[in-house]
């Protein structure tokens, strides 16, 4: 049905400035609002970054040098996110007034407008109007929406979709984590891939590296266990992120990780909008055919992402980002995961190459047809060998956190320690004098 919202596309009068000049091709030349695909992961994988796009948008003259709030809305595809993303830009452009809702009949426009969303594409579309918002401190911000989509299903999409997740956590100030009916614990582990893929793309900081970050529970279905909206949000995902002793400890270190990594979590429960918008393929959107409970969340769940008092602005390491800002954070982000090898999510932690690097070291020393070594050379030996293995094992990019990983430390430890018991044996082995003790070898000792 995009398409069908698509035809009906007019902004009119909510779009008063229709300032950017569109100049590529594909783009509309009449200047209207609209997603503007800037990050892109194509079919081989590697990251396109629409950096001409991204610009245009950054750095428009009314925008580049103010503080910069940047919104994401994440999450897999067909779950509704450009459903409330609409919504979003309908109160951004009624600027925040009481009846931003507008009337009952009228349909629906913005991200969905395109067959876009249909393409599916794994990345990051930004809405091509960004808004300037007086906040009531007196300070003017521009307000960016970003719609951030990906798949999990495989392993290969999954790391795509870790990437692009873990990019617009990073360069936005707030992100809406939009899932579906319930917090499910892979829900949990996604967050925790691409926040941890992000963490390891970032300068070490003290401060956590990420602000905030709001489940949003698309049709909750258990409003008398937890009450819709923002208050039954925070009393559910208190309960399902609690850690608890009796826990597995992966769950435990699920739940610390997300601790660890935002200044804010909330959670909001939506409840579902009616069988017209899940099931009606001509449904366009208008709000007489949603179910009332539903726009009464919506009245109260938009407001509260997006009311002047709410929105932060971007702060990296603890300093306000513009628009300008940002871009340059954006392309210095996507570089690294396009240079860089990152750890694929499964192996977790690159621990076996330093022991097998010891190993072989101690081969070298004392393996094979090796002379025997004096024991104190042998343990001298294995000190360098070992401080040498563990430098490697801190130089190499880890993921699951400080904790986590010294416990692998810990074992990489154990294994280097087992790996020179066996060397001291192998060492032993080649001792005259011990061998002195099997009387089968006396003969020969006493004729060397
Ligand atoms: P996106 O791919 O996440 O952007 O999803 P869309 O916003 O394009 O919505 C996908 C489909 O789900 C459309 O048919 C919408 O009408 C419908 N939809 C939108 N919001 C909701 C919701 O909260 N619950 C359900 N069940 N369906 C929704
Ligand atoms: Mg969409």
């Amino acid at each position: 049905h995009s398409a069908e919202i698509g035809s009906s596309l007019s902004h009119g009068s909510l779009s008063d400035k229709n300032v950017y000049d569109w100049s590529s091709e594909e783009e509309e030349p009449d200047g209207r609002a609209r997603p503007i695909q800037v990050l892109l992961v194509k079919d081989d994988h590697t990251f396109e970054l629409d950096e001409a796009a991204l610009s245009r948008i950054l750095l428009a003259e009314e925008v580049r040098d103010r503080d910069v709030v940047a919104i994401s809305v994440a999450g897999a595809f067909r779950k509704g996110k450009s459903f409330l993303m609409d919504f979003m830009l309908r109160y951004m452009y009624n600027h925040a007034s009481d009846t931003w809702l507008g009337n009952a009949d009228e349909p629906l426009t913005g991200f969905s407008w395109r067959g876009g969303s249909e393409r599916e594409t794994t990345g990051i579309q930004i809405w091509s109007e960004v808004f300037l918002v007086d906040k009531p401190d007196g300070s003017k911000v521009a307000v960016l929406l970003m719609d951030t989509q990906g798949t999990f299903d495989s392993q290969s999409t999954l790391r795509d979709s870790a990437t692009v997740f873990a990019l617009s956590t990073m360069i936005s100030s707030m992100q809406v984590y939009n899932i579906s009916q319930n917090v499910q614990e892979d829900d949990l582990q996604h967050l925790q891939l691409f926040t941890e893929y992000g963490r390891l793309a970032m300068e070490e900081t003290f401060l956590k590296p990420f602000q905030s970050m709001i489940f949003l529970v698309r049709d909750w279905s258990f409003p008398y266990e937890f009450s819709y909206g923002q208050e039954g949000g925070m009393k559910f995902l208190e309960k399902r992120l609690k850690i608890s002793e009796n826990q597995h400890e992966e769950l435990q270190n699920v739940r610390k990780h997300i601790h660890s990594c935002f200044t804010n979590i909330s959670c909001f429960l939506m409840p579902h909008p009616g069988l017209k918008v899940a099931t009606n393929p001509n449904f366009d959107g208008r709000i007489k055919e949603i179910d009332g409970e539903f726009i009464n969340n919506l009245k109260v769940l938009v407001p509260w992402l997006l009311s002047p008092r709410n929105i932060d602005v971007k702060e990296i390491n603890g300093s306000k980002i513009t628009c300008r800002g940002l871009l340059e954070y954006f392309k210095a982000y996507i570089k690294i995961y396009q240079g860089e090898e990152l750890p694929h999510p499964k192996s977790m932690l690159q621990v076996e190459i330093p022991t097998v690097g010891s190993a072989f070291a101690f081969l070298q020393v004392c393996g094979g047809d090796r002379p025997f070594l004096a024991p104190s050379e042998l343990q001298a030996r294995h000190s360098v060998i070992r401080e040498e293995a563990l430098q490697v094992f801190r130089g190499v990019k880890k993921m699951g956190g400080e904790e986590f990983s010294r416990r692998y430390l810990q074992q990489l430890e154990g294994e280097i320690d087992e790996v020179f018991v066996q060397y001291i044996k192998h060492n032993d082995s080649k001792n005259i004098f011990h061998a002195a003790r099997t009387p089968a070898t006396l003969f020969v000792v006493i004729f060397v």
